[in-house]
């Protein structure tokens, strides 16, 4: 049974949903706007949920993944004087199973593993999707002038997604009114940190998570409330000013960090979220479905578990029954990813809180919180299995 796919965008949900339908025998197009498949981005962490997606996808990948020393020691939240607000044991609580500890990536490295299982003549790069029809049997994107018919189309296109007006006109790009700067610490400067995790100030953040290769990863956010925010110019030396005296070692990561390897962001989101998914034979997964707020760390993750569901859900029915599929996709999909959206969102503006009151009751509040009922929270999000076990879109 030859079934076609168009997958318009490159980034971690196109190739996973890429390869997962490669191995259940579709013939598959990815294109891509970029001139290479090139992943933007530093580290990203991969919760639990995220590896098994990974698994499904290409199990020797995820057993490199899980071969890695994942997070361990005292992560908690911090005030900006360095007084743990909330304070875990990793290695107990995982001795526990209460959690599951992110394993760090470097982006590229993710991208290489999802996309190995693809033949490169499936890949269109530098070609930009510019619209998407259906006929009945048929779904066409339309890029450079020419047009690409399919028995699916999927958007992986990312937050700006122009497949999307063919599936939903309710959701909005809508700004989440932080700014983010991403930064790696080379392993060759040689800077080492013993645990890891994250500190609350008034409506500014900072965290970092040791990678497995003797580099570090750090984040730090600003609500765009603040004037400066508006500021570009040098990143670092703006950042040393607004963390300036903070607890060690944040001024110290900033300060190690090469500004080739600042990376700033505006924080975006969908908000409000699409009413559906799906719309005949188009389908769309990751951020063009529900870019959320990188609060919970878990946006690659639901792409990931979107391309997983994506691929079981039409893996091995004919082409006239793919409409009927990506319903259930979505029946399925659409609460599990918007509600971790959702929580993403709430869980960002509890933490960007800026008001001297506001941010101090909050403050109070962490203080009370149980740490093994905090770890059990995100343990939580990350609590997800495939549908069905990888062989069941095996290739027959
Ligand atoms: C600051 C920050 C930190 C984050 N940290 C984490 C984390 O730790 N863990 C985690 O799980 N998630 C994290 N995320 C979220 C994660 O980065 C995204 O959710 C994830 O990259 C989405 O993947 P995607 O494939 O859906 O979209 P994208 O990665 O945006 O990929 C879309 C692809 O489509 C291509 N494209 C776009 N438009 C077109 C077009 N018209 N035609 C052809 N191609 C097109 C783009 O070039 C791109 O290659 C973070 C996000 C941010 C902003």
């Amino acid at each position: 049974m030859s079934r076609t796919a168009v997958v318009v965008g490159a980034g971690v949900g196109g190739l996973a949903v890429s390869s997962a339908l490669v191995r259940a025998g579709w013939e598959v197009l990815v294109l891509e706007r970029a001139d290479e498949v090139r992943a933007v981005g530093s580290a990203l962490a991969l919760w639990a949920n995220a590896v098994r997606a990974v698994e499904f996808v290409d199990p020797a990948a995820a057993a490199v993944l899980r071969g890695r020393p994942s997070l361990g020691g005292l992560a908690g939240l911090r005030t900006p004087s360095g007084a743990w607000l909330a304070r875990m044991d990793v290695d107990a609580l995982r001795a526990m199973q209460t959690v599951d500890a992110p394993i760090m990536v470097e982006r590229p490295e993710l991208h290489a593993f999802l996309g190995r299982q693809i033949p490169s003549s499936s890949f269109l790069l530098g070609r930009t999707c510019t619209a998407v029809s259906q006929v009945e049997d048929m779904a066409s994107v339309r890029a450079g002038g020419d047009a690409y018919s399919a028995d699916l189309v999927i958007g992986a296109d990312g937050i700006g997604s122009v497949v999307r007006a063919a599936v939903d006109t309710s959701a909005s790009i809508t700004s989440a009114r932080y700014v983010s700067w991403r930064g790696i610490v080379p392993a060759s400067v040689g800077m080492e940190v013993s645990d890891g995790g994250e500190t609350w100030g008034r409506g500014q953040r900072f965290g970092y998570i040791p990678l497995s290769d003797g580099g570090i990863y750090w984040y730090a956010t600003l609500g765009t409330s603040r004037p400066r925010a508006a500021e570009l110019g040098d990143q670092k030396r703006l950042l040393s000013e607004l963390f300036s005296g903070w607890h060690e070692p944040v001024g110290a990561l900033i300060a190690a960090t090469p500004a080739e390897r600042v990376l700033r962001n505006d924080v975006n989101m969908l908000w409000p979220q699409p009413r559906t998914y799906v719309h005949g034979r188009v389908a769309l997964l990751g951020d063009a479905a529900h870019a959320m707020t990188p609060d919970l760390g878990q946006g690659a993750a639901m792409a990931l578990e979107d391309a997983v569901e994506l691929a079981i859900a039409v893996g091995d029915v004919a082409s006239e029954d793919v409409p009927a599929a990506l319903l259930a996709y979505d029946a399925l999909r659409r609460p599990r990813a918007g509600g971790v959206a959702a929580q993403s969102r709430r869980m960002g503006q509890i933490s960007q809180l800026s008001g001297l009151f506001s941010a101090g009751l909050r403050d109070v509040a962490l203080r009370l919180i149980p740490s093994s009922r905090m770890a059990g929270g995100f343990g939580a999000t990350a609590n997800w299995q495939p549908s069905q076990p990888p062989r069941a879109i095996a290739p027959e």
